[in-house]
């Protein structure tokens, strides 16, 4: 029975996904939907799914997915599992890029995304000034509660997966998973950053290789998650690998 309201509750988000991806409320069959267990990943932008850029996605021109990102959350989206993106885009604050055009680039984002089969629930993006001290630019988690609530997600086997340790703070402290990926700015977060994390996190290439670790359970494992912190980062204390490292995780 629960097999088959699963199902149905799947069923009812993909035909959200076919229209208006970003903003599709979620659609409860009934009182017993609500409560069944749908884990939720919690997706950053830039970095993750397409290229980061030191100056900003300006316009949809700019904005090019990362080789793999989209087959990786359709493949999470075949899984069953709902996708939030939560991304910070204090160039909203600074005048580089108007609200509408961020909103555009991920109505476009998640059309694109939709047509490789993956289904983006809700994009959350934080457009405050980075000494704002908003309560969602992240680290903080405000966006990750705010789609909690909005959203009735059940954040008990969430994960959320970026290219910073502003990303995994998010994700530590709205009580969830972190996974860093090393594409975008991940290599040198992990560097220069990894001990800002104030709990443990798992570290993979990419976004392809994130969700192979999370479908596999890795990610709540904290041997695995400490023997990649561990063993990154005496490979940096040892060796020059950054560079060789980053084109590998783009692979
Ligand atoms: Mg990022
Ligand atoms: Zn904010």
């Amino acid at each position: 029975m629960m097999d088959i309201l699963f199902v149905l509750l799947r069923a009812s988000r993909n035909v959200n996904c076919k229209g208006l991806a970003m903003f599709a409320p979620p659609v409860y069959i009934s009182n017993r939907t609500r409560s069944a267990r749908v884990a939720t990943i919690f997706l950053d932008r830039d970095g993750v799914i397409n290229e980061n850029r030191s100056d900003y996605v300006k316009n949809w021109q700019e904005f090019r997915f990362l080789p793999g990102s989209r087959e990786a959350i359709a493949r999470l989206t075949q899984a069953g599992y709902r996708i939030i993106v939560c991304t910070n885009q204090a160039g909203v604050a600074r005048g580089s890029i108007p609200a509408s055009t961020v909103e555009d680039i991920h109505q476009r984002m998640a059309d694109e995304i939709a047509r490789a089969g993956g289904c983006i629930e809700k994009v959350y993006y934080c457009p405050h000034a980075k000494d704002a001290h908003c309560s969602c630019r992240k680290p903080m988690p405000g966006m990750v509660l705010r789609a909690r609530d909005e959203l009735g997600l059940d954040l008990s086997d969430a994960v959320f997966v970026g290219d910073s340790i502003s990303d995994v703070r998010a994700g530590l402290a709205a009580g969830i998973h972190s996974v860093l990926v090393l594409t975008g700015l991940g290599v040198e977060q992990l560097r220069d950053h990894y001990h800002e994390a104030n709990g443990p996190f798992l570290v993979t290439m990419n976004l392809k290789h994130a969700v192979e670790s999370i479908l596999q359970g890795l990610h709540v494992s904290e041997s695995s998650q400490t023997a990649f912190k561990y063993s990154y980062a005496s490979l940096f204390e040892r060796a020059k690998y950054t560079d060789a490292l980053g084109a590998v995780a783009s692979l």
